[in-house]
């Protein structure tokens, strides 16, 4: 129902609240910062809750049980003052626009703004389509990484199929073997967990088999007894249980909302949420824990990495110094030296009149500088790229020697572009000027970050 209330300003919405979303909403309250932190679930760290085991991660209290761990979490950010925690709540509508942020919808109508919005929505597990098709119902049989995990201290012990390689693969391959169960370990590649877990995996060869290297089954069928699996290595095979534990991905609620939201604001979105986010700072978009793709997915990777994006926060939101602008102001996206026209003779080709004298060429070239300051210091080239630099090397390389390819050259030009100090990525095009009567030949490359 549409709500009438003008909308609560916020400094920080925070989406999710898991241990980043809980770590950031600590920093951003000990910054002075005041902080909106939605969680979708009926509680903090619900991810958590299901970790009822003692695992050795958590550096000075080895054995810890990061259930009990979340259960802290959630105290400690229910006791701060300067953070609104909203509990069982979706954002239904996402907008931004520039100069204002981020309004915020939830499913109940109440809005809320915020400066900046920090995406601490996790992942998901994989759940492939031909092992889980959206056509069929969901088998207990039949299960995702949450799945075994919420289960496997009290499944009756038979035999299990784990697909996967791991470290969630094979701890639960140790441990459903601990636990009577006849395991069955099956990876499409080597073992990919930690060195201590296929060190223990190696020492149970005689009762977990093991299957690495081996195409994935070609379907899996769930019934009230148990699945049957089809491979073309192994034929048809029945077991009481399967888990496909093939690895996670972002969690795409909280994602698909920024990708419309600044879409209709006509900003390009996001295409990969991770590796973008230095783009999306000024907009006044961060991302932390696993939803960041940055590190290892762990509790203490996710406290750690809540730490530093409510830093790059405290930094978007607080100008350095009182009449400073603020780092959306103070630094732009990205800054290009475009050589563009760039026509002289190369010795170049494979064809027998290529080598007997240069042809002329085209180079077109983009060298990205990545964010470089709105306001640079004038008049000092020793702070800047200089372009002559850039032109003159295309002509040395282009020119110092008979290259046959045009690929070779494309490949000695960005590699040397490449080497210039503050250069992040290089576009290169070279273009065959008259090699036939009736068109060019052009060949382009990119390389390093775009
Ligand atoms: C089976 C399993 C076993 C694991 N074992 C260990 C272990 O032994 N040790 C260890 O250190 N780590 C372990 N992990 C990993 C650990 O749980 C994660 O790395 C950690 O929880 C990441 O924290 P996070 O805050 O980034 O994400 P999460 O903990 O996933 O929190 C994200 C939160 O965002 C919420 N959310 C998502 N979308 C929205 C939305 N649109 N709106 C509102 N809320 C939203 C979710 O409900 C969730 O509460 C395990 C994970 C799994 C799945």
């Amino acid at each position: 129902m549409p709500n009438s209330q003008p909308p609560t300003p916020y400094d920080v919405a925070i989406m999710g609240g898991g241990p980043a979303g809980c770590s950031a909403a600590s920093w951003l309250h000990q910054l002075g910062l005041n902080v909106a932190l939605i969680e979708r679930e009926p509680q903090l760290c619900a991810s958590l809750q299901s970790l009822q085991f003692g695992q050795d991660w958590v550096l000075g209290a080895p054995g810890q049980n990061l259930a009990t761990l979340g259960q802290q979490y959630a105290r400690h950010i229910e006791s701060l003052s300067a953070v609104q925690v909203l509990l069982g709540h979706s954002v239904a509508h996402l907008d931004w626009a520039a100069g204002e942020g981020w309004r915020l919808q939830l499913q109940d109508g109440r809005s809320l703004n915020a400066r900046a919005l920090l995406l601490a929505s996790g992942l998901k597990p994989l759940r492939p389509e031909v092992f889980f098709p959206t056509s069929t119902t969901n088998s207990p049989r039949l299960m995702d990484a949450l799945g075994l995990t919420a289960c496997r201290d009290h499944l009756a012990p038979g035999r299990m199929l784990l697909l996967g390689g791991g470290d969630n693969a094979v701890e639960n391959a140790l441990f459903l073997q601990a636990r009577g169960h006849q395991v069955t370990l099956w990876s499409r590649s080597d073992w990919r967990a930690q060195q201590s877990l296929v060190e223990r995996l190696r020492a149970q060869a005689e009762v977990i088999t093991v299957r690495p290297r081996s195409a994935m089954p070609t379907r899996l069928s769930a019934d009230t007894a148990g699945v049957s699996v089809q491979s073309q290595q192994f034929g048809d095979e029945r077991f009481d249980h399967v888990a496909v534990l093939l690895g996670f991905e972002a969690e795409p609620s909280a994602w698909l909302l920024v990708g419309d939201a600044l879409q209709r604001a006509g900003v390009t979105a996001p295409s990969h949420p991770f590796r973008d986010e230095p783009r999306f700072a000024p907009l006044g978009l961060f991302v932390a824990g696993d939803a960041s793709g940055r590190q290892h997915p762990s509790v203490q990777t996710a406290l750690g990495d809540g730490v530093v994006a409510a830093k790059a926060v405290e930094t978007f939101l607080r100008p350095l110094s009182e009449g400073q602008p603020t780092l959306a102001m103070r630094r732009n996206n990205r800054q290009i030296i475009h050589i563009t026209g760039l026509r002289f003779g190369a010795n170049l080709g494979v064809l027998d009149f290529e080598r007997e004298g240069p042809q002329p060429i085209q180079v077109d070239a983009e060298v990205n500088l990545g964010a470089q300051a709105i306001v640079s210091r004038d008049a000092d080239i020793g702070h800047v790229l200089d372009y002559r630099r850039v032109r003159a090397i295309i002509i040395d390389e282009c020119t110092a020697e008979h290259t046959d390819l045009l690929e070779a050259l494309l490949g000695k030009l960005c590699t040397r572009l490449m080497k210039l100090p503050g250069v992040a990525g290089v576009r290169i095009k070279v273009t065959k000027l008259e090699i036939f009567p009736d068109c060019q030949v052009a060949i382009s490359a990119e390389c390093g970050a775009w």
